[in-house]
């Protein structure tokens, strides 16, 4: 955390009473990527009024959070302003007011976009691919015009949701889930002007024909560092590319674009407009980050649920390395009578669904997950994540040095701290190698993590409770 963190002070001040709360809000859901009408009233979170605050960070022109326009000045469909209105979205954030003006211009450019996380990516994105669709006729609303790809099967899910709200007054408006099915089954044949899906299944329903890829004018790429990096996804994204139409607008977005794949990037994207960042600025303020040293593996389970025993913090995150830690934390968590829900690679299909929905129902407050959930998910009321492990390149060969992923450890406690809110994150270290690797990250983002000393629980409870006691998510705490 860099010195000009937010204080107790100021953070209290971003919360008003839950009077304030806007109907407009709740009538439609949520603001956060819960998809709508999926768990009924479970769903609908407090949303307490924090527009005064929200509005001192977007009077601030350093925060990402900060716009000189209104929505109104961006040249929107009045139907969609109409959507972003029933979302509460008062301002722009800064990512979206400077990419939508390169993004929507005609003829269409490519767009490589970059902002921290948490700060409003998928706004940006899906308000040109809304404003760049046909739907006049019922043959165009039922042919993909937009296609938008993500690494993971609940953040293409997420995206859907967020569609849905944005688009509720565009008569006629379809959209399109293309992720793998639970059967093996001929899909239906993709009828929506807008498909959200994760890139294998897109590829593979295109080749069977079921989805038509003639008519597209917008490709999106979500995390796009992460799909061009990872190999399988990396192949199926180029090949879907191949499968498009050689005008296709390309649009990546991400938090982070490490040089190697930044490079690729421009290739992927020719000639594409560019909106980067530093590493040194993608740290977001409302994000404290802090670490505390285990002993050894088996004093990390100890700590871990000893800090939950402490603790009553709104939904939060633990993330791990393997799918074998991941059913491990569980079983200890459900023996201390914690409600879990945990998502690895080891679930598939729809049964990834219910657990993901368990979670953002607020049904289960803790979740335990892989690196499957490091990017893009979006939950309001997380107020906490840890990184149970820290997490680590893949080593090539045994024995070769251990390297934190930088990248990843940002996503992951970027999961907090969403859209000028405030949360912790909490990374366990349990020998001289991963301190090491914590010091890297930290150098890296040039930025500080805090060492809280597990000697005295009373002063690690201070410490999480002020910072996140004053958070949007207050309504929630307790389990
Ligand atoms: P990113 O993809 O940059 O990590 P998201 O697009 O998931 O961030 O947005 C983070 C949160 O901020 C979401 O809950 C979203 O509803 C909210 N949000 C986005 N833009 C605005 C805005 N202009 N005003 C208010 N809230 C917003
Ligand atoms: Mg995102």
């Amino acid at each position: 955390m860099t010195s000009d963190a937010p204080t107790a002070g100021s953070l209290a001040d971003r919360v008003s009473k839950p009077e304030d709360t806007e109907p407009t809000t709740t009538e439609n859901g949520q603001t956060d990527g819960a998809a709508p009408n999926q768990g009924g009233s479970d769903l609908q979170e407090p949303e307490y009024n924090v527009e005064v605050k929200l509005s001192d960070l977007q009077a601030d022109p350093n925060n990402p959070l900060f716009s000189v326009k209104n929505f109104e000045d961006l040249g929107l469909d009045p139907r969609i302003l109409q959507g972003l209105s029933a979302m509460n979205f008062r301002k722009p954030s800064k990512i979206q007011e400077r990419a939508l003006p390169l993004l929507m211009g005609n003829p269409p450019k490519n767009l490589v976009g970059q902002s921290q996380s948490g700060t409003g990516k998928t706004a940006a994105f899906v308000l040109n691919a809304l404003s760049r669709l046909d739907l006049s006729t019922e043959q165009a609303q039922k042919t993909p015009q937009a296609l938008i790809l993500a690494p993971s099967r609940e953040l293409a899910r997420q995206i859907v949701g967020v569609i849905q709200v944005m688009g509720q007054f565009l008569d006629g408006l379809n959209i399109g889930t293309a992720v793998p099915a639970d059967t093996n089954a001929r899909p239906t044949k993709m009828e929506a002007a807008v498909v959200v899906g994760t890139p294998g299944t897109v590829m593979d329903m295109i080749k069977r024909r079921v989805m038509v890829a003639a008519k597209l004018k917008v490709v999106v790429l979500d995390e796009a560092d992460n799909m061009l990096d990872q190999q399988g996804l990396g192949d199926q994204c180029i090949r879907v590319k191949g499968l498009l139409p050689r005008d296709v607008q390309v649009v990546l977005f991400s938090a982070t674009f490490p040089a190697h794949v930044h490079q690729y990037a421009s290739k992927f994207a020719p000639a594409a407009n560019e909106l980067t960042l530093q590493h040194e600025e993608l740290t977001v303020e409302g994000i404290k980050q802090l670490y505390l040293d285990c002993a050894s593996d088996e004093d990390k389970y100890r700590t871990l649920v000893q800090l939950y025993g402490l603790l009553t913090v709104g939904s939060s995150i633990i993330f791990v390395k393997t799918r074998a830690s991941a059913a491990e934390i569980e079983k200890r968590m459900v023996e201390e009578g914690h409600t879990v829900a945990s998502l690895t690679g080891g679930i598939e299909g729809s049964a990834r669904d219910a657990v993901i929905d368990k979670f953002r129902a607020g049904q289960a407050k803790v979740l335990i997950t892989t690196n499957v959930l490091a990017r893009g998910i979006d939950v309001s009321t997380v107020s906490m994540v840890i990184n149970y492990d820290i997490p680590e390149i893949h080593q090539k060969n045994r024995g070769d040095p251990r390297q934190a992923d930088f990248q990843t450890y940002l996503h992951r406690i970027g999961r907090t701290g969403r859209f000028g809110r405030v949360g912790v994150s909490i990374s366990f270290v349990s020998n001289r190698e991963e301190w090491e690797m914590l010091a890297q990250i930290q150098k890296y983002f040039s930025t500080e993590i805090q060492r809280i000393d597990t000697k005295d629980w009373d002063e690690v409870e201070e410490i999480i409770k002020k910072t996140i006691k004053n958070t949007r998510a207050q309504g929630n705490f307790g389990r």
